[in-house]
Parts: C-alpha cells; sequence; structure tokens
C-alpha cells in the first residue's frame, strides 16, 4: 500500500476521504442481484456490514447478529467472503491510484487523496471527485462517498455526512459553517461517554463545543479528550499541537538474571512486553510500524534484530508474532549464549487515526473469524465484540462513531 503523506492542509478543498459504503454489504449485493434492495448483513454470529436497507432498521456493524435479526426479521444474513471484499478492494485501491499518485490508504476500503496540483491536467477537485465515483461504480461496481476539503478531518467527516453514494464539497473559508451545526458525534473520538458527558452539559453540536471555553471543556471531558476535541470543533488538527514532540518510539525491556530460561519464559516475557508496550502505543493512539527485537547475553553482548511490517498496527497479535519470528531466528544464540535482558520496542510511528490497523485482508491466507473481528474493531471501535481474555482491558481511546 502507498504510504505517502497527503498534506495536512492545503489552501483549496483539494484532499479527498473517499470511502466506500457499506463496504461488504455492497460487494454481496453486486455479486447477487437477488440481494440487492434487500436488508442484507455479512456475518451471522456479528454483524461486520449492513446495507443501507438493513441500517434503516437500526442494524449495525459490530452487533450481535441475534439483535439485529430482532430489529429486522426480515434480515438476509450471508456469510462473509473474505477474498471478493480483497479484490474489489484491489480494484477501488487502482482507481485511487489512477487518479493521484498521493494516495494514503487508511483501511481496506477508503483513503485520502491529495489532488491539489492536478486541476490544469485533470480539473478542479469536485470534477475529480465526481469522476472518481463514476469510475468506482463503473469498473468496481460499487458506490463510494467522497467528502473533498483542506483538511483530513474535514474531508473525513464530509464523506461521513454525504453518505450514502454522494459527494460533499467543504469549500475552503466555510469549514466552521460546515462543522458547527454538525452534532458532536461527527467529531473523531466522541464516543458514548464523551457525548453523554457534553449532552449532560447542554453540549450537543459541535457549534456548542467551540463555544464551551477552553479550560471548562478540559475539566469536563479531562484534558487529552479537551484539548483535542477544543481544536477539532475550531477546525484545527490536532496534530498540529504536538508537532515537535512526538515520540519517535515506545519500548520496554526487562532483565532476565543470569539463571538460565527456558524457551516458555522467554516467550512468556516477550508475550508480556509486548502487551505492555502494544497498550502504550494503542493509549498514545499510535501505530508503528518497525518492530525491534534487543538481546543482551551473559557476556553483555548485544544483538539488535528488527523487522519492518507491511502496514504500521498497534495490534498486539500482529506485533507478536514479527517478535516472536525475530526471536525464534536467534534461538541457537540465545541458548549458547545465555540471555540475560530481552528488549521490544515499536518504532517508525504513525498516528493511529491516519493509518490505521493492518487488515487480514491483504494478505493471501485464510482469514479467520477472529481477524474479522479485530478488523471490526479497529473500523468501529466497538467494545461489544471483545477477545475473551481482552475483557479486562479498559479501551485507551473512543473510537469515531462515524456511520460507515
Ligand atoms: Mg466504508
Amino acid at each position: 500500500m502507498d504510504r505517502t503523506r497527503v498534506r495536512r492542509r492545503s489552501d483549496e478543498a483539494s484532499i479527498l476521504h473517499a470511502d466506500l459504503d457499506s463496504f461488504f454489504a455492497s460487494v454481496e449485493q453486486r455479486d447477487d442481484p437477488r440481494l440487492r434492495g434487500k436488508p442484507v448483513a455479512v456475518g451471522g454470529g456479528v454483524v461486520l456490514a449492513a446495507s443501507y436497507e438493513a441500517k434503516a432498521f437500526g442494524v449495525k456493524a459490530a452487533m450481535p447478529g441475534r439483535v439485529a435479526r430482532e430489529l429486522c426479521p426480515r434480515l438476509v444474513t450471508v456469510p462473509p467472503r473474505f477474498e471478493a471484499y480483497t479484490q474489489a478492494s484491489k480494484d477501488t485501491f487502482a482507481v485511487f491510484h489512477d487518479t493521484t499518485p498521493l494516495v494514503e490508504g487508511i483501511s481496506i476500503d477508503e483513503a485520502f487523496l491529495d489532488v491539489g496540483g492536478l486541476r490544469r491536467l485533470a480539473g478542479s477537485p469536485m470534477a475529480i471527485a465526481e469522476r472518481l465515483r463514476q469510475r468506482v461504480r463503473e469498473e468496481v461496481g460499487l458506490p463510494i462517498t467522497v467528502g473533498v476539503a483542506c483538511t483530513k478531518f474535514l474531508a473525513k467527516v464530509a464523506s461521513a455526512v454525504g453518505k450514502p453514494d454522494g459527494l460533499l464539497v467543504v469549500p475552503a473559508g466555510t469549514e466552521l459553517d460546515f462543522l458547527h451545526p454538525l452534532p458532536i458525534e461527527r467529531l473523531w473520538g466522541v464516543g458514548p461517554k464523551t457525548s453523554a458527558k457534553l449532552h449532560g452539559r447542554g453540549v450537543h453540536t459541535i457549534g456548542e463545543l467551540a463555544a464551551v471555553p477552553r479550560d471548562a471543556l478540559l475539566s469536563m471531558v479531562g484534558p487529552a479528550s479537551g484539548r483535542h476535541l477544543h481544536a477539532l470543533a475550531h477546525d484545527h488538527d490536532p496534530r498540529e499541537v504536538v508537532v515537535g514532540r512526538r515520540r519517535r518510539s515506545i519500548g520496554s525491556q526487562s532483565a532476565l538474571g543470569s539463571r538460565g530460561r527456558s524457551w516458555d519464559d522467554l516467550d512468556a516475557t516477550l508475550v508480556a512486553l509486548v502487551d505492555r508496550v502494544c497498550g502504550r502505543l494503542r493509549k498514545a493512539g499510535r501505530v508503528g510500524r518497525t518492530v525491534v527485537l534487543r538481546l543482551r547475553f551473559g557476556d553483555f553482548r548485544r544483538v539488535t534484530r528488527s523487522r519492518t511490517l507491511p502496514e504500521a498496527t498497534a495490534h498486539t497479535p500482529t506485533i507478536l508474532a514479527a517478535l516472536r519470528d525475530l526471536l525464534a531466528g536467534n534461538r541457537r544464540l540465545v541458548i549458547e549464549h545465555g540471555i540475560t535482558l530481552l528488549g521490544v520496542t515499536v518504532t517508525n510511528l504513525d498516528d493511529a487515526d491516519a493509518v490505521q490497523l493492518a487488515l487480514p485482508f491483504h494478505r493471501g491466507d485464510a482469514t479467520t473469524l477472529d481477524e474479522a473481528l479485530d478488523q471490526v474493531r479497529s473500523r468501529f471501535g466497538g467494545d461489544a465484540v471483545q477477545r475473551a481474555v481482552l475483557l479486562h482491558r479498559r479501551r485507551p481511546l473512543e473510537m469515531p462513531t462515524l456511520p460507515d
């Protein structure tokens, strides 16, 4: 996937956020005409995606299938076909890359595109966006919504408001007129808890939020969330606020003493370290692309091994798998020299909202339900879907509540 960063802010509305509508469900309706116009849910145990006809009944992604069928007795449930979604994603991204070289993929079905320099070649951003929609409709057979604005943040809000199958342009200079009438739930970081707190204070729209003095907002929702929301409500990209003091890596290490360790011991230590590091990544809202394994031996020799992942991630199993691989690759060294320190670092960091979790769909192998659930969580942030062993964990950040 393209790693190019899209400009943070442009002088004209020329950043596109393109997002397929009800992606999985749309692929099913595309491939089976009998499903068209019907309320469709992909996934039986947990809804992975709902068609707009199903959404009209209140059916949502990450909802238990049982609840969905209660809401919509006529719901047609189909099993997921991840290969078809992967192919559709590739086809859609081919259109993106054909539109502009500046594509920043953020998940299987959405990307930012910077079309600022293309006016002479390809026309206005609005014309480019309209053509993009038409091409995805004709060449991939899927509806896609495009939001156009001066910032990635607003382009993403615009595409959410423009759904389904829409185009919404926020011209430069009209950002606050667009933003302020919207409900606060449109802001990234406003989950159910924050939303309830703010509603309790009579704050329902982004305009009302913007009118709350910064200090008052900080005491209402806490300092981190308060600063973030204050910036967003005034259309300041919150990421600009922290430029220059971002951490470049997050790591942890564990001294093992000089007595011999079994391989299982080492693995347990590795699991604990990865757990800690990934928790800190998620808490900081960061994702990392390179994992580093550091080993120190009884003779104080040090060895560092690293691997760069295909996608930046804060996903514990993905990072753990890479590090286990690195550790296994040095098994002989570990056994012969006696390891005294094990360290884990994730580096090459990015903001989690700019680059989402590595998705299982870009790999060729089989996708398990577990991975599919991770995908749902990564996109919808639902606490409803949790691995049993992770139930005790609190989610560090409330995730977006933007509709699909
Ligand atoms: Mg989508």
